[in-house]
């Protein structure tokens, strides 16, 4: 039950973003998500234009009972019911310090524009595939970025967050103040308040031998399982990725793309030139290329591997964590998606991890998964009509007849539409550890 309309109005007058009921002008706008099958209906938003009006909101939902919920860009697919939301894309400052590489970002900042301020430093942050996700929701859930294996997970850079609390407290969670916090925040994804900023160290990374090697149709299957065979020895240094995409045949699609069915090999060395070219050479071997855009890259165009979507859309996704894959592998995933089956799954993703993402920080992290080698993600073809049954019937059976190569932790990132994806996203020890710290510090929030 939202507070009367004189709450509101005082609320209101205590906040400079907007604050917003169904009925209000620029509701439907304000709660919008990117994934737009998805409908925010909350009783009430607060667009936070600053980190005091997150203060604000969060103790005009204690004192009205409200539930909180925070969105940024709306990436992660869950719809908020009820309740108060807080909206964050006013919080978009970026400061970048060369001197130390920290960048200083607001919790409303999207991937794209920390990768654009950081190269004109001739830095780079290591973030996550798309320029348009969120830096906070994707870093509280550790993230895999294109350069995983070289760099590890996302979240190993995070140097510390400012939260804030139920009980109206403003948190400088780091290594050396609130450790706990600061150690649950660096993947354990809910339940730990409303970030308003995060810092994240960045690397010395102005250009990287990157991009896509393309295989059309007939082509598919050789080119995947003579990936699949490199993936064994693959260099540490080396990220890679194989995506099977049926494009569809529209005008918003480039037209050597359009109405195929590719394989997309991914591919990213942060190294010279010379040394990317030899690592990535026996890719060029492994069937006909239909198209090459694999080659010294700015890091600045990083979203350019691979390529995911730039605008909002109705979206499906699900995705595992895999122990291990082999021939008999692409056999089972190619009976589900291969080039001659219908099938409502867009696309099927399977990433390379291992190297750097097996390794925690020194001080510890929630980040779960360390153990999966590689990362599965299906997605649905993008019609919502479809996301109730049958997209999802389509992916549970493939799942289903990848079991054996499914492991049994997931990473939070991946696990959205994964029943028990919250649950095997951590250890039992990570999990305890987690409750214990929700608990001290918010119990339940967010
Ligand atoms: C196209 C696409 C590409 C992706 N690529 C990758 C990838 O390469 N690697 C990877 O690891 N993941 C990837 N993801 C998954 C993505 O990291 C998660 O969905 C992430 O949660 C999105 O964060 P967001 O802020 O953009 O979304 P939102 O929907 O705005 O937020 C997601 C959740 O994060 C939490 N959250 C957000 N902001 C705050 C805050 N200020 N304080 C507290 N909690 C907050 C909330 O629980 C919220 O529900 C991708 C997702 C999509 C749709």
């Amino acid at each position: 039950m939202v507070g009367t309309m004189a709450d509101i109005s005082s609320l209101r007058s205590r906040v400079s973003g907007p604050v917003l009921t169904p009925t209000d002008e620029g509701f439907t706008d304000e709660v919008f998500s990117w994934n737009t099958s998805v409908v925010n209906t909350p009783d009430v938003v607060v667009g936070a234009a600053a980190a005091s009006d997150v203060l604000e909101a969060v103790f005009f939902a204690r004192d009205n009972g409200l539930s909180v919920a925070v969105q940024s860009t709306g990436h992660g697919g869950v719809a908020v019911t009820g309740g108060l939301l807080i909206t964050t894309s006013r919080l978009n400052i970026v400061a970048i310090d060369a001197g130390t590489r920290i960048a200083t970002i607001g919790a409303g900042v999207r991937w794209g524009q920390v990768v654009a301020a950081a190269a004109e430093h001739g830095l780079a942050p290591i973030a996550g595939s798309s320029a348009t996700v969120g830096v906070v929701g994707y870093l509280l859930g550790g993230g895999l970025g294109p350069l995983s294996r070289s760099h590890g997970f996302s979240s190993d850079y995070a140097r510390g967050f400012t939260v804030v609390t139920p009980d109206g407290r403003v948190v400088e969670a780091t290594a050396d103040t609130s450790p706990d916090l600061f150690w649950a925040l660096r993947g354990g994804r809910f339940g730990l308040g409303i970030v308003t900023g995060v810092r994240v160290e960045l690397v010395e990374l102005a250009t990287l031998y990157g991009g896509a090697l393309l295989f059309d149709g007939d082509d598919i299957e050789q080119a995947l399982r003579a990936w699949v065979d490199y993936t064994a020895t693959t260099d540490p240094q080396v990220s890679t990725s194989a995506a099977i995409t049926r494009l569809p045949d529209i005008p918003q699609v480039p037209e050597p793309l359009r109405g195929h069915t590719l394989l997309s090999v991914r591919f990213a060395y942060p190294g010279d030139v010379e040394t990317g070219a030899r690592l990535a050479a026996p890719l060029r071997e492994i069937a006909p290329v239909y198209l090459d855009v694999l080659d010294e890259m700015p890091a600045a165009a990083i979203a350019m591997i691979h390529n995911d979507p730039p605008d909002p859309g109705p979206g499906w996704t699900s995705g595992r964590l895999l122990t291990s894959i082999d021939q008999r592998f692409v056999d089972v995933l190619l009976a589900h998606v291969g080039v001659n089956k219908q099938t409502p799954l867009l696309g099927v993703e399977v990433r390379q991890q291992g190297s750097a993402t097996a390794v925690d920080v020194p001080e510890g992290s929630a980040v779960g998964g360390r153990s999966g080698n590689f990362t599965l993600m299906v997605i649905g073809v993008p019609d919502p009509s479809l996301f109730e049954t049958v997209v999802p019937g389509a992916a549970n059976a493939l799942f289903g007849s990848l079991a054996a190569w499914i492991s049994p932790e997931n990473t939070i990132n991946f696990a959205e539409h994964s029943p028990d994806g919250a649950a095997v996203s951590w250890s039992p020890e990570q999990q305890a550890r987690l409750n214990e710290v929700r608990d001290r510090y918010t119990q339940s929030l967010v």
